[in-house]
């Protein structure tokens, strides 16, 4: 088993199961041409957030780490019409890529993107002691995932969903004397994560084109 049979299975499913997307093909494209790195979430994952977001009936989403704005339209436009989106992102170019993204998606009054470093983004928003959040996308530095689990708790409401990206690394989690930052990042928030009461949580393994890693599932209970 390989990325490229992977690549080939999601493509298969791709082609049969997701419509083709003006939208976030032109995001893709976006991407490419601000010379951002590839590291979205890829369709397939894109359109299982965006039945996450339908299936919870999320009106409020919070999501750190925005990069073009994929994933984030892809949630956005699962919205009802009175939902709301904030997203967070450190990079300003990446903000203005994003930004231009959200107007062409149509959905510029959904989404508020917040551009600085999250930590202080969230620490900003706890302050201003918004409504709860029901759906919860961490993607930004891994390093800082027991941070952005724990600020989003202080975000949230029994039933919130958080779901974090990229917590398996190729295996490389089980690894404990490993020197990566991201990995131990990682590390940190599962410790974090696992000795928290009052939530509930899995972590499913992926395969595709983006390689092995896999997301963490939490709910608030
Ligand atoms: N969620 C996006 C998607 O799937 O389309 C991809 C996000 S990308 C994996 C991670 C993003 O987090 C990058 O755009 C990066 O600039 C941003 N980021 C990294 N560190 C950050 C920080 N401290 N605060 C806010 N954003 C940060």
């Amino acid at each position: 088993m390989s990325l490229s049979q992977w690549t080939a299975v999601d493509n298969y499913y791709n082609n049969l199961l997701l419509p083709e997307d003006e939208i976030l093909e032109h995001v893709r494209q976006s991407a490419i041409d601000a010379e951002l790195p590839p590291i979205a979430v890829s369709d397939a994952f894109g359109k299982y957030l965006e039945m996450m977001v339908k299936i919870s009936g999320a009106k409020r989403i919070l999501e750190i780490g925005t990069l073009a704005g994929f994933s984030t339209i892809c949630m956005a436009r699962a919205l009802p019409e009175d939902g709301k989106l904030i997203t967070m992102e450190y990079e300003q170019k990446n903000a203005g890529v994003s930004r231009a993204n959200f107007k062409q998606a149509g959905l510029e009054d959904k989404i508020e993107l917040r551009q600085g470093a999250a930590l202080e983004s969230l620490k900003d928003l706890i302050a201003e002691n918004p409504e709860p959040f029901d759906f919860v996308f961490i993607d930004a530095d891994k390093e800082n995932i027991a941070n952005y689990l724990e600020l989003s708790l202080k975000l949230s409401r029994k039933g919130t969903i958080i779901i974090t990206d990229n917590v398996v690394r190729d295996g490389e989690v089980i690894d404990m004397n490993s020197e990566d930052e991201m990995v131990k990042g990682v590390q940190k928030g599962n410790e974090f994560i696992s000795k928290q009461s009052g939530v509930s949580s899995t972590t499913i393994q992926t395969v595709g084109e983006k390689g092995y890693d896999g997301f963490l599932l939490t709910v608030v209970e």
